[in-house]
This record gives structure tokens, sequence and C-alpha cells, in this order.
């Protein structure tokens, strides 16, 4: 079976081009061969027409807040992504645009013999802003296929207020779409004769051992270092899937708020950079659940129920990152709040350097500036704590979106707005008045102190930050 016309948004109004040499898949966000719509979708097309495929992967010194950490991360998967294609029998174009002075039109150059484009439907951050800039110049037909999700974006026709007004509806759409996608083969072997010889130069040959000299000679941000911890790749995504499914999935349900227990799967970071897919994962969770009778619900409800909801509200908004898009409850108790006195506040710079007087709080801060993520349950707190100790609502928005850009290796998703703005209440309830929050959800220190062991997680960044090794990597 074909890849799902739900999963498929024509964005242009271009023919196919006739005499075409190649079908090109550009592959912007879902940086992976095997489980991806995109990829399969282009193969089918490919093998309709005769012709081979191409996929063409970019990465730009101009990419916002381009830095070491984000740069080493994307490289890192490009030598495997470069085997599986060899092994498809598609072509593979990876470009480094190492400084604004390198070309910055391959995609237009590759697009000019291409049957049509193919990409990744995303709905926030720079594939968002190419979906609608590109279709219009590009002159081919351009496709957007989502394989972000595991219930395709477009099956909610609006705006879900909550996970409980989404639930019912994944619930009822889930036995659909929770199926594995078939690989298509291709039946057109790829022919390097086929790129012209003047952009047969500008491709970039990664492998491991150039991958640091590459980051070395970018424009980019040097000063934020690669993580420790997560070492980009599509082989080391699924050796965390494997080793979440034998080692911390039974503890999920019990553990998985309890940071120093190392529960979770840290699959963000992968599923940002789309070198995982959401389906293959939940696939797996459920039958190894099944096997080992397990319960995998809580976990099934992050990664399907809470991430498809942040897909959801990202798509259909203009702005994801903007206070704007709280319910009228946020907006009306932070208007009433907006001038209660700040007993502490902090300076970005301040919060940024994790120089704030609470132990736990400069933890979590800490392991965002080391490891390029934080616990998910302390990460609702690092939030919290900023609205509590910034001087606007506004302000505390804007640090907690910066920190994130810069030193979250998972920033930049639907995730990271949903998230933040579920500090300031979306997709929450009105709690107990008080000052400063308001009717908005407070998290204490008491709290944290109480429900989780505060101690061994400061203790365990403590030893992060003194050796700069990553026990738990991978
Ligand atoms: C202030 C704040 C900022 C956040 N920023 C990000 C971000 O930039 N990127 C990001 O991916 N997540 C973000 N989250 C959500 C959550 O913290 C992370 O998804 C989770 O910690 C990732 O770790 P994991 O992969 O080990 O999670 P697991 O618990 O193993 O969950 C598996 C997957 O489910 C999804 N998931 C888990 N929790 C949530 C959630 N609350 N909402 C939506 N999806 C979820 C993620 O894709 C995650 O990888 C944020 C949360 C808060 C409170």
């Amino acid at each position: 079976m074909g890849v799902e016309t739900e999963r498929i948004r024509s964005l242009n109004e271009a023919p196919m081009r006739e005499g075409a040499a190649y079908v090109l898949y550009w592959s912007q966000m879902n940086r992976r061969v095997d489980w991806n719509h995109g990829f399969a979708f282009a193969s089918q097309l490919a093998n309709e027409h005769g012709l081979p495929l191409l996929v063409y992967e970019g990465l730009t010194c101009t990419y916002p807040h381009a830095n070491d950490r984000l740069h080493r991360f994307v490289l890192e998967a490009v030598p495997g992504t470069a085997a599986e294609l060899k092994r498809a029998r598609a072509g593979y174009f990876f470009y480094l645009r190492a400084t604004r002075q390198h070309a910055n039109d391959v995609l237009y150059r590759l697009a000019a013999k291409a049957l049509c484009v193919v990409t990744d439907d995303y709905p926030v951050f720079i594939a968002a802003t190419h979906n609608s800039s590109v279709p219009e110049r590009i002159g081919v037909a351009y496709y957007a296929v989502d394989s972000s999700c595991v219930v395709p974006m477009s099956r909610h026709e609006k705006r879900a207020y909550g996970a409980y007004t989404i639930r019912p509806k994944i619930k009822r759409e889930l036995p659909t779409w929770m199926k594995p996608l078939d690989p298509v083969t291709l039946r057109r072997p790829w022919n390097e004769n086929l790129l012209p010889a003047d952009l047969r130069e500008l491709r970039t040959n990664v492998t491991p051992e150039n991958i640091p000299g590459l980051v070395a000679g970018c424009e980019i941000d040097h000063k934020i270092p690669p993580s420790p911890s997560y070492t980009g790749g599509a082989d080391v995504a699924r050796r965390h899937l494997d080793i979440f499914l034998e080692k911390k999935l039974s503890r999920y349900a019990g553990e998985s708020n309890q940071p120093s227990k190392h529960a979770t799967s840290d699959l963000s970071p992968y599923l940002h950079f789309g070198q995982i897919s959401s389906l293959q994962i939940a696939l797996a969770v459920r039958d190894y659940a099944a096997e080992h009778k397990l319960m995998a619900d809580d976990f099934l409800e992050e990664l399907i129920v809470r991430r498809e909801l942040a897909f959801n509200y990202a798509r259909f908004v203009t702005d994801p990152g903007t206070l704007d898009n709280v319910p009228d409850w946020c907006k009306r108790t932070m208007a009433k709040h907006a001038g209660d006195p700040r007993p502490v506040t902090y300076t970005p710079e301040k919060l940024e350097r994790a120089e704030t007087y609470d132990e736990l709080w400069n933890a979590t801060q800490k392991e965002l500036l080391i490891r390029g993520k934080i616990h998910g349950y302390y990460r609702m707190y690092w939030g919290k704590k900023v609205i509590e100790w910034s001087p606007t609502y506004a302000q505390a928005l804007q640090v907690m979106i910066h920190l994130h850009d810069v030193y979250a290796i998972d920033g930049r998703d639907p995730n990271t707005y949903t998230n933040i703005l579920w500090c300031f209440g979306l997709h929450d309830r009105p709690w107990g008045e008080r000052p400063i929050f308001g009717q908005l959800r407070y998290m204490s220190l008491d709290g944290m102190k109480r429900k989780t062991d505060t101690s061994a997680y400061i203790r365990e960044i403590a030893e992060l930050e003194r050796t700069g090794k990553d026990i738990y990597r991978i």
C-alpha cells in the first residue's frame, strides 16, 4: 500500500516536469531513510515515472542559532544516512553551507532537473518558512508529507483545546494509523552522471573523522559546545529505543517523574531532527509491552497524545511562540497579576548562567547548558521559576524560548513552544489564586523535594559539570 493521501499536501499548482532526470526528496526535518513517509512517497513517484530518486539534505550556517552543538548532532547522522541511501539505491546530496559566501541556491539547481520536489510537512521553524515560500518559486510540483505524527496532522480539522479534547479523537484514529510503513524498493538505481558537474563539486563528504573540522570551518556560534550526552544518528536513536524497551519501559509509569532514575527514553533530540520516527517508536513500544506483559499507556500518552497535541497547536496558529495564543482565563489572570511585586528577579543573563539562589533550578539550567535537554519533570519547574523570577510574563517567555533556541537539541520544535506556553496555562486548567501566578499552576521547591530525589539529581549534574563526561551517554 502507498503512503496515505492524508499525509500528503500539494503546496503549489506547478506541473510535474516533462523529461525530468529524477525525483527530488528534500529532507528538511525527517533526516532519516527508514519509516519516512516523505522518502517513501518520493520513491513511489520515482517508480511510477521510471526515474531514480535523489535525496537532498542541507545544513546552513544561517540556520537560526546555528552552533557547534546543533551542527555536530546533524552531521553525526550523515554518514549513516549515506550508507542507508546507497543500500536503497537512491542518490544523496548533502550540502554544508559553511559560510554566507557559499552557494545558497543548491535546492533550486537540483530541482531544475527534477520531476517534482517532495519534502517534510512541519508546522514550525525553518521548514514551515521554507514550505510557505519555496513552492511558489521552485517551478515544479511541490509536495509536503507528514511523517512527524502517528495520526496525520490533517486528521484534526481544528485546534484542540487540550489533551482531553484531542485524546478521544486520537484513540479513535489510532487503529487506522498504527501500522508499519512498507519500504519501497526503487526500481531505477541512482546514477551519479545525472548530476551536473558544477553541482557535484558542491557536495560535502561527511565522515565521522572530518566532522570536527567541518564544524570548526563553519561561520556559526562556536561558544556552544557539542553535547557530551547525545550523539546524532539514526543508529544511535535506535540504540536509545532498544535500551528504553529493555531497561526503562517497565519503570516508566512509576519513575518517569524521578529525574535521577533515568527512566525516560531520551528520544526527544532524535525525534526533533527526525532521526527516528514516532510511528516506529510507538509500534516498537506497543509490541514489546504486549510481548513482555508491560503497561505502555503512560509512555504512549506522552509520545502520541501530548506530542501530537503540540503539532496540532503549532499547525493552527500563526506564531507559536506568543502569549496571544493562551486561553482567555490565562490572559485575564496574568493581566490581574502583572503588577504584583516580584520579591526576587534575575536578568536573562543571570538565568542563562544558572546564577540563582535555588540549587535545584541551577542544576536544571546546567543540564540544559551541558546536555542540551532538561528532564521533563524538572523542565516544568524550570519554566515556572523563570516566570516567578522575571519582571514580566513576556520577558519570561522570551528567556525560555531563547534558551531553548540556543542550547536545547530538541528545541525549536512544536513541543518547545507548546510546553513553554503550558507554563503560562496553555492546555492546562485554572488553579488556586496566588501572587504572580494568579490562577496559573505553581510549582515549588518543597514540592520537588517531596516528590523527587533532588539531591541525587544535583549531585549528578555537578559531576557532569566537573568531568565534562556523561556516564549516561550511549
Ligand atoms: C518548559 C518546557 C519546555 C519543553 N521543551 C521541549 C522541547 O524543546 N522539545 C521537546 O521535545 N520537548 C519539550 N518539552 C516536553 C518534555 O519535557 C520533553 O519532550 C521530554 O522531557 C523529552 O525527554 P524524553 O524523550 O526522555 O521523554 P519521554 O518521557 O521518554 O517521552 C517520549 C517522547 O514523548 C514526547 N513527550 C514527552 N513529554 C511530552 C510533553 N510534555 N509534551 C509533548 N510531548 C512530550 C517527546 O517527544 C518525548 O521524546 C518541554 C517541557 C517543558 C515543561
